[in-house]
């Protein structure tokens, strides 16, 4: 059998023209897929059943002993952490922050590792953003700041930017130019027709200069700025100025470098800058899959994106405070419960320990980095491969994952319900 338009679950692209041939229950081809996509449907390492973790080793338990374990590992403990839901559906999302409020927890998202900056300094500065498709359809100058897109998101080139045809730039590999900005000659870098090599904690004096540049100012710029000449920082603002429709796409090289938020805020100032002259756009690229939903999700049920703590019994968000990393770090929380993310592979030394020495439970599909700190393992569908759901793309764009294969596990937005009930004495979310 094949399954037609299928939407890849696995990076922020979501790409939704793949094609799947399904044979005796199990996907045996993926077509128009990167190979992000061929192993994210072809590899399947799931636990046959729940496991806890005993003093000897692990022993298999069933679904309703790793619930009914759960529900009273997070009934009680004083400061509870609800954290992850980066790759799984809008619906699995909404019900993990009716438990959070209800059990007065902290509850975050991948987020806070990744895009948090990002969305700090677009509550200060708003976003000049737009859609994907405007982008393929209209733009004639692409920037990647501190972003590999060729190893991260291997389509958002093909789909969107350098080798799309759109509408108004129907021959796009003359018609685009694609700037790249990293501190490191990347695969990217390599096929970009100007490369702007800066300094390791450079991109905030680069951003600012740039938009001394486009204001008129050259003549404060000193003869180089973070290891970048002043002649191609000239030549970069001139590039833009003259564009039809620029956008700059940026990664956590902007994010998680010296500056943080700030050069959030400086580039999005630099592409309201740029507006002055012609159409700027700026946009993240969101990495898990659904991301952009969990902040979506966050923020239409309590007013805040990421980072959000119940323990006073309304929403109150602080990051730095409320955020996963700094809680472990601090060794607050006394419990956890890990959905859908490996922080363990990912957190600070110190934060990931703290997970070893809590009661943690773990929610996934698969087995990862974190089961090996967790006190439980339930394994659950997968989104997108095994459950239909929502996923915000990441241009905001929601887009419904398709069930394409039945491997007989329940979906986590169905444990996530169960546990609610024990929690709430029988009564659902
Ligand atoms: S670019 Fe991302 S969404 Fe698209 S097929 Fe590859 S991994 Fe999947």
């Amino acid at each position: 059998m094949i399954i037609h338009d299928v939407i890849c679950p696995f990076c922020g692209c979501l790409c939704d023209d793949l094609e799947l041939e399904c044979e005796g229950g199990k996907i045996i081809k993926v077509q128009n897929g990167c190979a992000l996509a061929e192993s994210t449907f072809m590899t399947d390492t799931r636990l046959p059943a729940p496991i806890r973790r005993t003093e000897s080793g692990w022993e298999e338990i069933s679904y309703n002993e790793a619930i009914k374990e759960t529900a009273e590992i997070l009934q009680g403990a004083d400061r509870p952490l609800l954290y992850g839901w980066s790759s799984t559906h809008g619906e699995a999302q909404s019900v993990g922050v009716h438990i959070a409020e209800l059990i007065g927890a902290v509850i975050d998202n991948t987020s806070t590792v990744c895009h948090g900056p990002s969305i700090l300094a677009i509550q200060e500065v708003g976003h000049p953003g737009c859609t994907l498709g405007q982008v393929k359809n209209r733009a004639d100058v692409i920037i990647y700041w501190g972003c590999n897109p060729i190893e991260a998101h291997p389509r958002h080139m093909s789909r969107y930017t350098t080798y799309a045809t759109g509408f108004f730039v129907p021959d796009a590999q003359r018609e685009r130019t694609v700037i790249v900005v990293d501190t490191r000659r990347t695969d990217t870098a390599g096929i970009a027709d100007e490369f702007v090599q800066i300094e390791h904690g450079g991109d905030y004096a680069v951003l600012s200069a740039l938009r001394a540049i486009v204001r008129g100012k050259a003549s404060v710029i000193p003869a180089k700025v973070a290891g970048v000449s002043k002649e191609q920082l000239i030549r970069i603002a001139e590039i833009c100025k003259t564009a039809k429709f620029g956008a700059i796409f940026f990664g956590l090289g902007l994010t998680m470098s010296r500056g943080k938020y700030k050069n959030i805020r400086n580039a999005i100032e630099l592409t309201d800058e740029l507006n002055r002259h012609t159409k700027f756009v700026i946009s993240p690229l969101r990495g898990h899959g659904n991301v952009y939903g969990s902040n979506e999700v966050f923020t239409w049920m309590t007013g805040y994106p990421f980072a959000v703590d119940f323990a006073r019994g309304i929403a109150f968000y602080n990051p730095g405070e409320t955020t996963a990393v700094d809680i472990l770090r601090r060794g607050e929380c006394d419990a956890a419960l890990i959905v859908a993310s490996d922080p363990g592979a990912n957190f600070p030394r110190a934060a990931a320990a703290h997970l070893a020495k809590i009661p943690t439970v773990v929610i996934d599909p698969h087995v990862n980095a974190t089961t090996a700190l967790a006190r439980i393992h339930i394994p659950c569908t997968a989104a997108g491969i095994d459950a239909a759901g929502t996923a915000y793309r990441m241009d905001g764009v929601p887009i419904r994952l398709k069930k394409v294969i039945d491997r007989g596990y329940p979906d986590d937005a169905e444990i996530l319900k169960k546990i609610y009930d024990r929690l709430n004495g029988g009564k659902g979310p």
